[in-house]
């Protein structure tokens, strides 16, 4: 089936809501540091701007989840594909996700992340889907709540495509 992406959220209109969420963590957590988990892939490119727009010392490691594969649609369970590297003692983690849609994928990873020992754990996404929620998790950051459409770019794919859109897209089936 062929498809189009018709643009939503502008490269520009997404640096500065980015700037602006850095602005927000560097000023909750003042005089600590933060540890950044970045679901991989597609929170990826969210993950690089944000850290550079925090101004409180930044340790980043990454995690990789069961994800949609190549459909549209959620499968439903979350699986550890790649598990972090360093210990989270002590830690005050945000995971950086790409999108909440069922918010499975952070209701799962916040309780994780808890039981292995993080001081705290808070949610940062860029994208929200609130009405596709399906469990009751909220991010704590959050940098736009978009309507229930498939969305590609800003290291968001579909079938791994599109990802390197350097803006947010609703794909349109023809
Ligand atoms: P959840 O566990 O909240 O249902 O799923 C979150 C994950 O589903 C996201 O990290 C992302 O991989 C995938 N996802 C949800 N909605 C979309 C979408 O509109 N576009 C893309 N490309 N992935 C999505």
């Amino acid at each position: 089936m062929a498809e189009h992406v018709e643009v939503m959220l502008s490269e520009d209109e997404i640096g500065q809501r980015i700037r602006k969420i850095g602005e927000r963590i560097s000023k909750d957590y003042e005089g600590k540091s933060v540890h950044l988990i970045c679901i991989l892939k597609g929170a990826s490119f969210f993950m690089c701007e944000l850290a550079k727009r925090i101004t409180v010392p930044v340790s980043i490691d990454f995690m990789s989840l069961s994800s949609y594969g190549s459909s549209t649609e959620s499968a439903g369970v979350v699986s550890i594909k790649k598990d972090i590297e360093e210990p989270l003692d002590g830690r005050h983690v945000i995971v950086v996700e790409d999108i909440v849609d069922t918010g499975r994928t952070l209701k799962y990873l916040k309780e994780l992340l808890k039981d292995r020992g993080a001081a705290d754990v808070k949610l940062c996404a860029l994208l929200d889907k609130p009405d596709r929620r399906v469990v009751d998790v909220e991010a704590d950051y959050i940098g736009f709540k978009i309507p229930d459409e498939f969305v590609v770019g800003y290291g968001l794919d579909y079938d791994q495509r599109y990802r390197n859109l350097p803006y947010i897209g609703a794909v349109k089936f023809d």
